[in-house]
């Protein structure tokens, strides 16, 4: 093969793919596999969703881009229901994660501003992942990802998550603070998931302090938990919501939703993005929330989690190197005692799609429509995988 010409910013695996279809890829050679990725957390309707491509490519043969200095009824029907679903009342499109938390960022800080704050702070945690922007690469728990790009962006305060008294601890003594940024489900930082508890105790000071709570449901919302966003198991809601991944099913998007004041922050000419909420992407996002609706597949990724939770704590039940099996529905993590990105490999050799995160948690994200018997399947190929890769992966390179 000739140098590539691509910048050295991955490493990718030697494999490329060709189709997909529901929750299965093949690559160039023909070879088989089933996803436990779906792009990393995007891809819920699967691969060559019927009713998906129809939609965007009737979109795509009408209009694809025009710009926000006009009205795209599109966009106001994706934001209507969106909006609904999360219980928020609006919505900035924009074209990735990292978008959608620069826009919660400098939201938060017009915010302060508008309240006489003039060093407007936000409270993020140890071991976040909120994006690879300057801003959010600063918000990010994450010194690996940050390293060499200092100086990083001021203005944030980091603390321990579930630790709801150090947040406490800094209300009482910093006026600067404005909002908490955090995820319900740390999906970068090795599959953490947030108290009930601690979350509801979040929505409390935040009411209490006037302190916008902004829930990155980046990765953990459209239905990957088993509810339409992760946050609603502690049965709150958060003032603002960035999302990306899922909503468009593969399509670029982003969104940053508010709620009540929030939504209220920026006036125009405050924030903006040429891509943002165009056309073709509107309707990527609406038809996926339409189909995921439709076929009831936040319920299913709830159901079908909970099987692929049970199999792999009974499967790997005892077996050493295991140290926790974690997650919620369709978003599960599976720790071992060493780093092991090895399994990406073994995995992909054995058919599997999968990915290693924080380097010692295999990360399972499968499409939200893969069936009870494909996770069955799953695990029947993930599990010999992992016992095959403890046997034989240096015990010495086991840390603590
Ligand atoms: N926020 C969360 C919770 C994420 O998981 C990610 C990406 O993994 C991002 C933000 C950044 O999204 P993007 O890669 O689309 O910029």
């Amino acid at each position: 093969m000739s140098a590539s010409h691509l910048m050295h910013t991955y490493a990718p695996n030697p494999v490329a793919f060709a189709r997909g279809e529901g929750a299965w890829l093949w690559d160039v050679n023909g070879k088989k596999y089933l996803d436990a990725l779906a792009g990393i957390a995007v891809n819920g309707l699967g691969y060559a969703h019927p009713v998906f491509t129809k939609a965007i490519n009737e979109q795509a043969a009408r209009l694809i881009h025009t710009s926000n200095h006009f009205v795209v009824p599109e966009q106001e029907r994706a934001a209507a229901k969106v909006c609904s679903l999360a219980n928020m009342d609006n919505a900035f499109f924009c074209n990735s994660g990292a978008e959608s938390n620069e826009c919660a960022i400098k939201l938060a800080r017009l915010y302060g501003h508008q309240r006489g704050i003039e060093n407007a702070t936000i409270i993020v945690m140890e071991k976040a992942w909120h994006g690879r922007t300057l801003a959010t690469l600063s918000a990010t728990g994450s010194r690996k990802a940050q390293a060499g790009f200092e100086p990083l962006m001021g203005g944030f305060l980091r603390v321990p998550y579930n630790d709801a008294a150090a947040i406490e601890k800094i209300g009482e003594s910093n006026s600067s603070v404005v909002a908490i940024l955090l995820e319900v489900l740390q999906g970068e930082g090795g599959l953490y998931v947030a108290d009930t508890d601690y979350l509801k105790k979040l929505r409390e000071i935040c009411d209490r302090k006037e302190w916008l709570l902004m829930i990155d449901e980046v990765q953990s919302g459209i239905g990957r938990t088993g509810k339409w966003f992760a946050h609603q198991w502690a049965g709150i809601v958060p003032d603002v919501m960035p999302l990306a991944k899922g909503l468009g099913s593969g399509v670029p998007i982003g969104a940053c939703l508010a709620r009540g004041a929030a939504a209220k922050v920026f006036k125009p000419g405050n924030h903006g993005t040429t891509f943002g909420g165009g056309p073709l992407v509107s309707v990527a996002a609406l038809t996926t929330l339409e189909v995921i609706e439709r076929e009831g597949l936040v319920e299913h990724a709830g159901r079908v989690g909970g099987i692929l939770m049970e199999s792999l704590k009974r499967e790997l039940h005892g077996v050493a190197g295991v140290k926790d099996i974690r997650g919620r529905g369709l978003m599960l993590g599976v720790e071992l005692d060493r780093p092991c990105g090895d399994i990406v490999r073994r995995g992909l050799e054995a058919g599997l799609v999968a990915n290693v995160t924080a380097d010692k948690v295999i990360r399972l994200v499968p499409p939200l429509v893969i069936s009870e018997a494909e996770v069955k399947q799953l695990v029947s190929i993930l599990v010999p995988v992992i016992k095959s890769f403890l046997a034989e992966a240096p015990a010495a390179a086991a840390a603590d």
